[in-house]
């Protein structure tokens, strides 16, 4: 590991000011991505800024929905009785993750920004767009069976690996954030960036730019949802193909439908089209099938993940069997 400095902070301001202060400073939250990627010489921050006593956690309940604290740990929001109830496809997205020591010392905030599982993004002595700009992307032609089929291009194929986000976006949620300018709110899906030409720059947010909470509101298709996971162990794996559903019922039709998808694309993928032909449907197997056709439309397989498409469409189809019930 590279020498760095530690430096702990007392509040969100000064925190945002002793990372601005220094080049490729870093927040420590939880530490469990952050320092397994400088163990491995992958990052390098020359500071780096513990936040993780700030007065940043918990779940507020708001009269239409939840605020939840970016120091919150992964395993107490998923335990949160309001989250399971409100929420269930947040808590089961969050429970499907890592393992439990992990998930008790993992905060929301670090979870939205881990970085990706790609082997040759971990491995210093791969070329990577993503770990060194230019340099090119080794999973191109090597084994790239984890890696995306929606949203990539040869400048990057990388997943985006987490769960949670995943059940973020099926469910509307918003990110907080403080910046230089004050407190600003950015939806789940402005969050991510696709790779574009600059893989590197992976979300929108500025250098100094910290997460303070993630908003949820309160809805009958948010009580309503889901998070399907399939991977190739039964824990401690991340998600091959991974899908988040949440439906609103009325009369024998769905009346609306959030969805979206973990483990196919370079970031957390939302659907709207799927989305849009869910609404008014009856819901059955035409229908969801329908559904997950749609969803992967543009889907583009290398040389060893094709399979994931047929999966994702059928993830889609079980989850919405799922969330719809008796109805279906
Ligand atoms: C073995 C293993 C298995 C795992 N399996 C899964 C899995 O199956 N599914 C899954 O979703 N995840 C999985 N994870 C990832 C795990 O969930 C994340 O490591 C964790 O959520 C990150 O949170 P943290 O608080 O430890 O982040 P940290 O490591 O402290 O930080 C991560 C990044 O976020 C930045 N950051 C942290 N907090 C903030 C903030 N408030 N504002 C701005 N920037 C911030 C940091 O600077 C850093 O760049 C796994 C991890 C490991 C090690
Ligand atoms: S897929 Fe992305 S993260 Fe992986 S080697 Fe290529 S550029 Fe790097």
């Amino acid at each position: 590991m590279q020498p760095f400095e530690f430096v702990v902070a007392d509040s969100p301001a000064s925190a945002r000011a002793l990372v601005r202060e220094v080049d490729g400073a870093r927040y420590y939250a939880g530490g469990t991505t952050l320092v397994d990627l400088m163990k491995g010489g992958v990052e390098t921050p020359p500071r780096v800024v513990d936040i993780s006593h700030l007065a940043l956690a918990g779940v507020t309940l708001r009269p239409d929905g939840v605020r939840i604290g970016a120091l919150a740990r992964n395993s107490d929001v998923a335990n949160d009785a309001t989250i399971a109830a409100r929420f269930p496809a947040l808590a089961q997205a969050l429970l499907s993750g890592a393992s439990g020591q992990i998930r008790n010392a993992a905060t929301i905030g670090g979870n939205l920004l881990q970085r990706t599982r790609c082997s040759y993004f971990r491995e210093t002595r791969w070329n990577c767009n993503k770990r060194i700009p230019g340099s090119g992307c080794d999973a191109l032609a090597g084994f790239n069976r984890g890696h995306a089929v929606l949203g990539a291009n040869d400048a990057c194929i990388a997943t985006y690996p987490g769960d949670m986000a995943v059940a973020l976006s099926a469910l509307s949620a918003h990110v907080v954030v403080e910046g230089d300018g004050g407190e600003r709110t950015i939806a789940i899906d402005d969050l991510f960036l696709l790779p574009g030409d600059t893989p590197q720059h992976e979300h929108a947010l500025a250098h100094g730019d910290l997460i303070v909470a993630v908003e949820l509101r309160f809805a009958a298709a948010h009580e309503r949802s889901q998070y399907l996971k399939v991977r190739d162990r039964a824990s401690y794996e991340f998600a091959l193909v991974s899908a988040a559903c949440g439906v609103e019922l009325a009369g024998g039709t769905i009346r609306s439908a959030r969805l979206a998808l973990g483990g196919v694309a370079t970031v957390p993928w939302h659907v709207p089209e799927a989305e849009d032909a869910l609404a008014g449907a009856a819901p059955g197997a035409e229908a969801f099938r329908h559904a997950a056709e749609l969803a992967l439309a543009g889907a583009v397989p290398r040389a060893h993940n094709a399979f994931k498409i047929e999966l994702a469409k059928r993830a889609i189809v079980r989850v919405l069997e799922s969330v719809c019930g008796g109805a279906a």
